[in-house]
């Protein structure tokens, strides 16, 4: 994800609803399988601290070469995030970004590799990701491309469109 591209007017908005906008946070993670937890605090500045790079925004940029599997070769998570809820339980969400003009390719590779990657970093995180517990996928997306995505969609336990966030949190989906 390059900085200035279509895909980042996306995802800015989406990581800074995560963090200002609670209810944003909890209604997505109400789709996800981490429901009963929803109103986890997201642990963006203890992700920031554990990564030690200053320049970097907390939530993307999220890859490593460190492992050779099928998860992590040669991909990236676009935006990730760390919760912990009450009992300090901490999970994390690997999330894909498909701006409205995307596609994937047609190969299945990337969308694949999210719950590879997922559970690969559950185990044994790369070293500057925030140790966890468990992990899940999750997709934003046009309902536009709905169908078009239908055979990568599975892939993504928690399916999220922009549709959805501009109807329900307008604030939240300032790329309109
Ligand atoms: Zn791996």
């Amino acid at each position: 994800m390059k900085y200035g591209s279509v895909e980042y007017q996306y995802a800015l908005p989406i990581a800074r609803g995560l963090v200002e906008n609670a209810a944003f946070r909890c209604w997505v993670l109400s789709k996800s399988r981490f429901a009963k937890v929803s109103d986890a605090d997201l642990l963006h500045k203890e992700m920031r601290s554990h990564r030690r790079n200053p320049t970097a925004e907390w939530w993307r940029f999220y890859f490593t070469e460190g492992c050779r599997c099928l998860g992590c070769s040669g991909k990236e998570t676009d935006i990730f995030a760390v919760f912990e809820d009450a009992t300090g339980f901490r999970f994390a969400m690997h999330f894909e970004l498909k701006q409205p003009k995307d596609k994937f390719k047609a190969d299945g590779v990337q969308a694949r590799g999210y719950p590879l990657r997922a559970k690969c970093w559950t185990g044994k995180p790369p070293p500057k990701v925030l140790p966890h517990q468990d992990a899940s996928t999750g997709i934003f997306f046009s309902e536009t491309r709905r169908t078009e995505y239908a055979q990568h969609l599975d892939h993504f336990e928690t399916k999220v469109t922009f549709e959805d966030i501009e109807r329900e949190f307008p604030l939240v989906a300032a790329w309109r």
